[in-house]
């Protein structure tokens, strides 16, 4: 007897099916993951870290290979950076490019707050210093908590590079954004909350302490040869900018102007911890969208042998500001790296290999979506909204009003993929983001589409999703890993 046909769909919990020693597997893959979260808070760093990373792992970087006139073979692992702030890792395939290569890309820019170019003033007894959001935040999030400056200065016709992080270390000062109490709030707490908190009112403090002035000794008191020395040597009449400007200049050598040739950005000082008495959520900044661009980075990481498509994951910057610029995912980067590895495939091969490749490329856009809160419940449809804890979640299309802005990917896309995660017993779930009309957002997906490409969004569910302490469920995290694994293995 055949068991009964099971017609109703029930959905997984990514934590039942996990035994004992998977659940081992998964504690080691999250404690890597929150690592990496606290390493790297930016898009330079998350660049830094990983293709560190890569390289221990035998990664070679695709210039030194094209400046030598080289080729690649099967199996060859290869890296590139674009202008630090962007990268892919790749193994080639057994298989001709131009049958197509498997692509996962996720982005490594987070909401944040920036300095503004000329940042630093003083007012009232402090040195603030002006900022310019990143991305969509609730500007009201970002006050009365610590924050951390990390950023890049360049010198030397910008040929010297020097990396700038305070307020991580345990020892290290905070930076620290004002609100105003509760006693005094009236006007404040009436506003729409989109304006509690205004642009102009997002300004740092970073410092407080005057110049110390030690008082005129009197005249009989004082010694000829002791004339100067009971003043402090400098500072006496110095601003408290100017102290600042002094504490900066000893600590990494930089001027007010540097602040020109710099890109700083103020992040949450916070670390990645565990959330919940059973340890089952992680609490961090930035899991939008490192947590795809982690467990993408190690599902390649941790492939062995030799595939038969060539395999690339893209980390992109700028999407949080709609994937622009020539860091981002609208940029021609990606296609001219895919032209490359085309070209190192064989010397003979250019534009129309490159365009044949693209064209049976199978591309997996891995990025966050919201996972359903039952605080905000009435957001979300419950029939089509992500879990938490319910494994990796795909969405085959997003956008908003009526699907305007999307990339809808093919139901033929969605079961290619979805069989390759059932036969390797990977659990997902099909989700839109929230109700129809509520709202709505775009990835990376609709970029790669144009490119000619069959494009998927799928990703780790996520909670308070752009706030400065993120919430996902490790469950998810580790599926998520799993289901890249298993795509890049089918
Ligand atoms: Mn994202
Ligand atoms: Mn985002």
């Amino acid at each position: 007897m055949e068991d009964a046909l099971k017609l109703e769909y029930e959905a997984k919990n990514g934590w039942s099916l996990l035994d004992e020693g998977a659940r081992k597997e998964l504690t080691a893959f999250c404690e890597d993951y929150k690592k990496f979260l606290d390493d790297a808070k930016t898009e330079v760093e998350a660049t830094e870290v990983l293709t560190a990373a890569a390289k221990a792992a035998g990664f070679t970087d695709i210039e030194e290979v094209i400046a030598q006139g080289g080729s690649v073979c099967p199996g060859t692992k290869l890296y590139a950076v674009n202008r630090g702030k962007s990268c892919a890792f790749i193994v080639t395939g057994k298989d001709d490019p131009t049958s197509g290569m498997k692509m996962i890309g996720a982005h490594i820019d987070c909401p944040r707050l920036d300095l503004k170019p000329r940042p630093l003033y003083e007012d009232s007894g402090f040195v603030l210093a002006k900022t310019h959001y990143y991305g969509g935040i609730k500007k009201y999030q970002w006050v009365a908590m610590p924050l951390a400056l990390h950023g890049v200065v360049f010198s030397d016709m910008g040929r010297k590079k020097l990396n700038v992080k305070l307020g991580e270390d345990e020892n290290d000062p905070v930076l620290y954004i004002t609100d105003l109490l509760p006693h005094l709030a009236g006007g404040q707490m009436g506003k729409p909350a989109s304006q509690v908190i205004g642009a102009e009112q997002l300004n740092v403090v970073t410092g407080s302490v005057p110049a110390y002035k030690a008082p005129e000794p009197a005249e009989e008191a004082k010694p000829e040869d002791q004339e100067c020395k009971d003043k402090p040597e400098n500072g006496g009449n110095d601003s408290l900018k100017t102290l600042i400007l002094k504490l900066i200049n000893e600590k990494y050598g930089l001027k007010e102007e540097d602040f020109f040739r710099a890109e700083f950005e103020i992040v949450p000082a916070l670390k990645a911890k565990d959330v919940g008495l059973d340890r089952g959520l992680i609490g961090a900044y930035g899991q939008d969208d490192r947590v795809c661009a982690y467990t993408a980075f190690r599902s390649l990481l941790d492939f062995e042998g030799v595939p038969d498509k060539t395999l690339l994951v893209y980390l992109s910057d700028k999407e949080e500001i709609g994937s622009m610029g020539n860091t981002g995912a609208r940029s021609c980067w990606l296609e001219n790296l895919i032209l490359e590895l085309v070209h190192l495939h064989d010397a003979a091969y250019g534009m129309l290999e490159l365009r044949r490749s693209m064209r049976n490329t199978k591309f997996l856009s891995a990025d966050v979506t919201a996972a359903f809160d039952p605080t905000f419940a009435d957001v979300s449809d419950k029939l089509n909204v992500a879990f938490a804890g319910g494994g990796i979640a795909f969405e085959k299309y997003t956008g908003s009003g009526g699907k305007y802005g999307s990339s809808d990917a093919s139901a033929q896309l969605v079961t290619y993929i979805v069989d390759c995660l059932d036969q390797a017993g990977v659990p997902w779930q099909l989700t839109e983001m929230g109700k129809v009309d509520v709202g709505g957002g775009g990835t990376i997906a609709q970029f790669m589409a144009d490119l000619g490409m069959d494009v998927i969004d799928c990703g780790v569910p996520v909670l308070s999703m752009h706030s400065p302490y993120e919430l996902t469920s490790k469950a998810d995290v580790f599926w998520t890993y799993k289901a890249y694994l298993a795509f890049l293995r089918a």
